[in-house]
């Protein structure tokens, strides 16, 4: 997202936030004795512009975000806790709860935008949950749409970007990101090929801790008479 878009990007979460935070009422999730973030067992996609604000703030680094198929990125699922890698232990809570951009999706839970039969409410260790103001509430469902589209662009115009970084593009910068790559590929062993990561300007290669056994389904698929694969596979 660039310019203009990146403009109204930042207003839309804002606001987004603002609005959320008074239209909705509920227990005190970071009470340890209600909760323990139960409800960010979850992966959150998010735009490429958020990843970066979070890194600028210092609430993240790269490694915290994977390419995601929905928005550019997935927030990193932390194995050891079950959760989200925002989730503080020490707040029991979001550490970018009070940020005024945590992700929309994490605002909606469990009340949504609208309680038209005034149900009960409840999440996974409470109830109580209300919304209070229903036309801020509608507000920002509305922005959330516009959110959407916002991001929809930027995964969009990623997508362009790593055909750029694949040297697709007819400029110097793709071929040269090309070249680099190429350059990469041919100082690793097959062996020792895990994969490709994306360092987000230009597309580098993975090791594979051992031997990567995907690539040496791929060279037997591909070339099985390789002189390289047989007996020097591993080298
Ligand atoms: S909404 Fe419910 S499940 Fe989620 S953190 Fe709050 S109390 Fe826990
Ligand atoms: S961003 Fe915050 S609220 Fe959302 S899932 Fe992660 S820790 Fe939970």
């Amino acid at each position: 997202m660039k310019d203009q878009n990146n403009f109204y990007f930042w207003q839309i979460i804002a606001q987004f936030n603002i609005l959320m935070k008074s239209a909705i009422e509920g227990p005190n999730c970071i009470d340890p004795k209600i909760c323990r973030g139960d409800c960010c067992s979850i992966k959150i996609d998010v735009p490429k512009i958020l990843a970066e604000e979070y890194i600028k703030r210092g609430y993240a680094n790269r490694r915290d975000f994977i390419r995601s198929n929905i928005f550019t990125f997935q927030l990193r699922f932390n194995e050891k806790t079950g959760k989200c890698f925002l989730f503080d232990k020490e707040i029991n809570g979001c550490l970018i709860h009070k940020s005024g951009i945590k992700p929309p999706q994490c605002w909606i839970y469990p009340t949504g935008f609208s309680n038209p039969n005034n149900n009960d409410i409840s999440c996974k260790k409470s109830s109580g949950w209300k919304i209070i103001n229903i036309v801020k509430a509608k507000e920002a469902e509305e922005l959330l749409q516009k959110y959407i589209f916002l991001c929809n662009i930027e995964a969009k115009k990623e997508f362009r970007l790593i055909r750029e970084r694949l040297g697709y593009k007819d400029s110097r910068n793709s071929k040269l990101k090309f070249k680099l790559l190429k350059e990469e590929l041919m100082s690793i062993a097959p062996s020792h090929l895990g994969g490709f990561k994306d360092l987000w300007d230009r597309i580098s290669v993975l090791s594979a801790e051992g031997i990567s056994l995907q690539i040496k389904k791929f060279c037997f698929v591909h070339n099985s008479k390789c002189n390289f694969l047989s007996d020097n596979f591993l080298s």
